[in-house]
């Protein structure tokens, strides 16, 4: 599991699990309260393993029941949500005042 770029404190599986839900909210160190951002490489390929696998179920199972589809979907994202904490790389935020952030 990644640690603290400023105090080598390591992140918990859990913290980086919410950040992924909560659209990839900053996690913040508990040693030292560092805000650390997930690398925007990251965020792309956490989106990718969340859809191929989504688009590719819808496509090859379209014959089958809305219901039929439904669970192997869940289990796909069930699945990659659960491995995403260790996959992808959060750094540290450069400014913890982020004065364009109304513009997003
Ligand atoms: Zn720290």
């Amino acid at each position: 599991m990644q640690r603290c770029a400023e105090c080598n404190q390591p992140f918990k599986w859990n913290q980086f699990y919410k950040s992924l839900w909560l659209a990839f909210r900053p996690v913040t160190c508990r040693n030292c309260a560092t805000v650390h951002k997930v690398a925007s490489a990251s965020r792309l390929l956490a989106t990718l393993l969340l859809l191929v696998p989504v688009i590719y179920i819808t496509i090859f199972m379209q014959n089958l029941g809305l219901g039929e589809v439904v669970l192997p979907i869940a289990a796909v994202v069930a699945l990659v949500s659960l491995g995403l904490p260790f996959l992808l790389k959060y750094e540290k935020a450069k400014s913890s005042i982020d004065t364009n952030n109304g513009n997003r």
